[in-house]
């Protein structure tokens, strides 16, 4: 989730706003201000309007004080963290770093609903002490905005602290199995496992109160089971890859002999007689043995087509002082964090000036699918040999 606007940093967190936010404010203040039309008709179309306008931009402030609790507790406990996005399913924290002990995990995951629920309980307290009577609307703009906000933070606090993972809810309770267990791995997997139930019965739920006549709020229901359901089936597979390559180095899975080609080269003939012969997607661009820089699909993509016997290799290349570089000891996780971080396909290699072999997501993919392959394989044929009859030799 990136930000198209950014708003400014906090304590180095920088702060920003994805447009989806906007639709759902607008509908929060929308529906806000026709309800307080129909509750209180003598309040007049500005302080109603203005009232709903102040609540939906309050509502901003105190998801941004939920996600402000998580960060601020995550560097508290020493962990990293780059920006806070608000988005229309509330907002997120990129903390860059994983709890390396399942107390920060619990504290930091725990800090959001704890002060979504102190904020909610403090509006309404503070209402309570401008007059408002619990089992009856609010009468002013200023309680009626108190009030809805006091709810709603209550209501963000409960619904967070269900135990779906990736949901804070979920976290605490990856956080106390990882306690209990000691294992991070399987405490993420058993997490992750309850997250996608628990979204299952969101999408049976909104499925069914839709079919019961509930119309946009099932849909509503089942779209947000939907949404939990992806996250916990991706928390999933990012456990599978971090338990794969944990521990491994880069020069254990790096391809070798990754191809050269001459940096005099045109462009027209490095397309003709590399790219479309070879099939690889990456190549080197060498000066007497030292990695000059690197060449790809994407970069020969960006040279218009009829400049192509005009332009050399050398030209057309990415040199090595823009690349992001790694050497054979690189932890095989941080490779693949600096890939996804950059949106980019594949680190080179070099020790010493010189190119060793290249590290690429689609390599890496691979060697995951092989692996999962040849276990499930083996739990597969694995009865079968207990079923062998006694006395037969194998
Ligand atoms: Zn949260």
């Amino acid at each position: 989730m990136h930000a198209n606007i950014k708003l400014g940093t906090i304590h180095g967190i920088e702060i920003g706003l994805h447009y989806s936010w906007f639709i759902i404010a607008s509908l929060i203040a929308l529906s806000l201000g026709e309800r307080f039309r129909q509750v209180n008709p003598g309040w007049g179309t500005s302080r109603i309007w203005i009232a709903a306008l102040a609540t939906a931009v309050l509502f901003f402030a105190t998801l941004l004080l939920h996600e402000l609790s998580h960060s601020l507790v995550a560097q508290a406990r020493g962990l990293k963290v780059k920006a806070i996005t608000l988005f229309a399913l509330g907002g997120v924290s990129q903390i860059e770093d994983d709890a390396t002990d399942a107390k920060t995990e619990f504290w930091v995951a725990i800090a959001g609903p704890l002060a979504s629920l102190v904020i909610g309980f403090g509006c309404l307290a503070v209402a309570v002490s401008l007059g408002w009577q619990r089992s009856g609307e609010p009468r002013t703009a200023v309680t009626a905005v108190l009030v809805w906000l006091g709810y709603i933070n209550v209501a963000l606090a409960v619904f967070n602290m269900i135990p779906g993972f990736p949901l804070d809810g979920g976290r605490v309770f990856r956080a106390i199995v990882w306690a209990i267990t000691k294992n991070v791995d399987r405490s993420t997997r058993i997490a992750a496992g309850v997250g996608q139930v628990v979204a299952f019965l969101f999408i049976l739920d909104g499925l069914w109160k839709f079919f019961g006549g509930a119309g946009f709020n099932g849909l509503w229901i089942a779209f947000i089971g939907w949404f939990l359901m992806d996250a916990a089936k991706s928390s999933y597979a990012q456990v599978e890859l971090a338990a794969a390559f944990r521990g491994m180095r880069v020069s254990e899975v790096m391809s070798h002999g990754c191809a050269i080609v001459n940096r005099g080269m045109s462009l027209q003939d490095f397309v003709d007689t590399c790219l479309l012969k070879t099939g690889e997607r990456c190549f080197a661009v060498e000066d007497g043995g030292r990695l000059e820089g690197l060449i790809t699909l994407r970069d020969v993509g960006a040279v218009p087509r009829d400049r192509w016997d005009k332009t050399t290799v050398r030209e057309a290349m990415r040199p090595v002082e823009e690349l992001h570089i790694i050497t054979p000891d690189t932890q095989v996780l941080d490779a693949l964090r600096l890939m996804a971080g950059n949106d980019i396909n594949q680190l080179p290699v070099v020790s010493n000036g010189v190119l060793q072999g290249i590290v690429s997501r689609s390599h890496l993919m691979q060697l995951l699918q092989a692996r999962s392959d040849l276990q499930s394989g083996a739990a597969h044929h694995a009865p079968l040999h207990r079923m062998r009859p006694k006395g037969v030799t194998p």
